[in-house]
């Protein structure tokens, strides 16, 4: 039992330049915590709402001033000085106090702000490390492995410059045994294709929203083609070190019933074929919405055809919603979650969402956002929910790094080893 002392929220901004919320929470018992919380680009549209004030003048009406003055005014009357059970217990008040379906009402950004706040203010106060008290959270109490990351190399689409439709290529650092191996193993691979790209292209390739590498491609395969090659110049094996997947985002080339990719027009079925000729090309181990996000028969076609030699993996289909994914698992849409807890506002909602996949037995992917800060929470959520894979970006930049980093320091205290490979 926790009693809020204070709630106190600043508007800051994320990784691209972009307002986001922070929120500080005071409990009685002295134990004080903040919490921020990160935005996408790429967004699904049942995606639950982030409050913005849409007042052009500033930030081009993507301010947060009204889920600030949210979280102070309405959630902070309700919530000071009453006796909270858990975190559920503050997330059902937030929701009742919210109302609607999407959060339109307070914003997703501003409920979640001071779920994290809280859930990290109370575990301050039990004096037990955040992925414990997340493990609790999320029910699953034993804690067995870490997470493998998988790390955004090459972007495209709406993370880059939309040189290319696919909108990231990322590279799964297989055959290493613990974090620190895994991201040695990545930077060599980093580093091969930064120089790879320079030689290809001529200048030293930009980066992308998440850190990655964003030439200028001129297909989404040519991304694959370069990725294996960086693999080899780093002295690895592609497939038993490295293993590639893709992010195919297809949402965001899907116009008037086809999938307009790099100048071809494709038909679902012709889209499923090239799908399924690149997982057996390039072994990709994870396909992320390789198909529009609301192509429900499509995606069962989809997972009959490489579900058993890949994961598929559902984001802006999914949205971390458990009513999707209820739906997902009756037709055969899927096998896999991407989990972005904002993607649905709380905590706990997210935590069913987790729930609801690990009963299908399907595989769970804890995952960043495209605007991120330099929380780094997502490494505890991902260790005390027991993901199977973590998806933070790139190898490079700080917002990044903060959880790659917060993910070494768990391994070096919990000595726990990653999970094993392959994990299907
Ligand atoms: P977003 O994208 O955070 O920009 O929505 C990340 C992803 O698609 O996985
Ligand atoms: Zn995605």
């Amino acid at each position: 039992m926790s009693r809020i002392r204070q709630l106190e929220a600043l508007e800051i901004l994320d990784s691209r330049g972009r307002p986001t919320i922070e929120t500080k929470c005071v409990l009685a018992s002295g134990a004080v915590a903040s919490a921020s919380v990160p935005s996408g680009a790429s967004t699904g549209s049942a995606e639950a709402l982030e409050h913005r004030d849409r007042h052009l003048e500033r930030h081009a009406g993507l301010g947060v001033k009204g889920a600030v003055a949210n979280v102070e005014a309405p959630i902070a009357k309700a919530l000071i000085g009453r006796e909270i059970d858990s975190t559920h217990d503050l997330d059902d008040l937030l929701l009742k106090l919210d109302g609607t379906e999407q959060k339109s009402r307070l914003g997703a950004n501003a409920l979640l702000s001071v779920s994290l706040a809280f859930t990290r203010a109370c575990a301050i106060e039990r004096g037990v490390p955040l992925y414990r008290h997340f493990a609790e959270l999320g029910g699953s109490h034993e804690l067995v492995f870490l997470p493998r990351p998988t790390i955004n190399l090459f972007s495209g689409g709406l993370h880059a410059g939309g040189q290319v439709a696919i909108q990231d290529v990322l590279v799964v650092p297989a055959s290493a045994r613990t974090i620190d191996e895994a991201l040695e193993m990545t930077a060599r691979v980093f580093q091969s294709a930064a120089r790879l790209t320079a030689e290809r292209f001529g200048a030293r390739a930009l980066v992308a929203d998440e850190g990655g590498l964003a030439p200028a491609f001129e297909s989404s395969e040519e991304m694959l083609v370069l990725a294996v090659e960086s693999v080899e110049r780093a002295g690895l094996a592609p497939g038993e070190d490295v293993a590639l997947a893709v992010d195919v985002a297809a949402s965001h080339f899907y116009r008037d019933g086809s999938y307009h990719l790099d100048g071809e027009t494709l038909d679902a079925a012709k889209m499923v074929a090239r799908l399924d000729a690149w997982v057996d090309r390039y072994g990709l181990v994870s396909v992320e919405d390789g198909l529009f996000e609301d192509a429900w028969d499509e995606w069962a076609l989809l997972c009959r055809r490489i579900g058993s030699r890949t994961l598929v993996l559902g984001d802006d289909f999914l949205v971390t919603n458990p009513a999707r994914i209820d739906r997902a698992i009756l037709a055969g849409s899927a096998n896999a979650l991407l989990l972005k807890v904002n993607q649905i506002g709380t905590l706990s909602e997210a935590a069913e969402a987790y729930r609801k996949a690990r009963t299908a037995g399907w595989r769970v992917t804890v995952s960043a956002r495209s605007g991120e800060t330099e929380d780094d929470w997502l490494a505890d959520l991902a260790v005390g929910w027991q993901g199977d894979q973590i998806k933070i970006g790139s190898i490079t930049r700080s917002e990044r790094l903060a959880k790659y980093n917060r993910l070494l320091w768990i391994e070096r205290e919990t000595k726990l080893p990653m999970v094993g490979w392959p994990n299907r």
